[in-house]
């Protein structure tokens, strides 16, 4: 049974696709089978995973509303190593069509039943907001990964997102937990990036991984190349703290 995780934060720009791609490329690496779902209607991680969107007979919008299954609508990302369940702007017209569908929350979590047994790791890239289509990727997922900026406005809105976390575990899915966060995008010469990484420590202990992100321009480079920055650039900074951190990942799994 595969290990299923959201990537989400509701705010925009934050690292969620870029470390979703890259995650799920440094697993693939360590020779996990990896399947990313895309569930933003930008189509960010499509594309960077390889895949134009534009060209999609089948996306998870078809997926969501039983119009396809999942073996139906995946495609492999070459340079990536990894399968994908691609999105597109179809997908932004889901969050109204899925208000009158039955168990509108499970759909995800019910299509993936078919290829749960087929992957070590699923990995859900969110959309910028705490929409249905977010609920949908909580409701399927064993745990939460939250990227981070460590800036100064960086905790804000996290207790909404934490909220509609707990919101989640009450009343739809038991098994949903924070598995951690990652400081993204980091600046290690910069006074406040210390400040506030030492303040995420302080408030949130052994949740917050061990891993950090630097800003590193490979990873920023690569998606206009559709290759996730692993394949782009294999021994860039930013790559090889995504290798570091599907180790994390791999530890802290087997702590379990
Ligand atoms: P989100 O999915 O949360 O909106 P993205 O992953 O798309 O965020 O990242 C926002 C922007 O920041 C993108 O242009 C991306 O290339 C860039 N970016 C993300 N992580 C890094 C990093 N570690 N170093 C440099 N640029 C990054
Ligand atoms: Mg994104």
């Amino acid at each position: 049974m595969a290990r299923i995780f959201c990537i989400a934060n509701q705010k925009g720009g934050v690292g969620k696709t870029t470390t979703t791609v890259n995650l799920a490329a440094g697993l693939a690496r360590l020779e996990q089978r990896v399947l990313l779902i895309d569930l933003d209607p930008q189509g960010n991680a499509t594309m960077g995973s390889g895949i134009q969107k534009a060209d999609l007979d089948n996306s998870v919008y078809q997926v969501l509303l039983g119009l396809s299954d999942v073996s139906g609508a995946r495609q492999l990302s070459e340079s990536g190593g990894f399968d994908v369940l691609p999105s597109n702007r179809d997908l932004a017209g889901a969050e109204v069509e899925l208000v009158d569908m039955d168990q509108r929350e499970h759909r995800l979590k019910e299509a993936l039943q078919q290829v749960n047994d087929q992957y070590d790791f699923i990995l859900i890239d969110c959309p910028p907001a705490l929409s249905m289509l977010t609920i949908n990727g909580l409701c399927a997922a064993d745990g939460v990964i939250i990227p981070m900026q460590c800036e100064y406005y960086a905790l804000e809105g996290l207790s909404d997102l934490v909220n509609t976390i707990k919101h989640v575990h009450a009343n739809l899915n038991r098994d949903l937990q924070i598995i951690g966060l990652l400081r993204v995008m980091f600046d290690k010469r910069a006074t406040l990036s210390q400040h506030v990484s030492a303040q995420l420590e302080h408030h949130f202990g052994d949740k917050v991984f061990k891993t950090v992100i630097p800003r590193n321009v490979r990873l920023a480079e690569a998606p206009s190349y559709g290759m996730p920055g692993i394949a782009f650039d294999p021994s860039s900074r930013g790559a090889q703290a995504y290798i570091d951190f599907g180790n994390e990942m791999l530890t802290w799994l087997d702590r379990r």
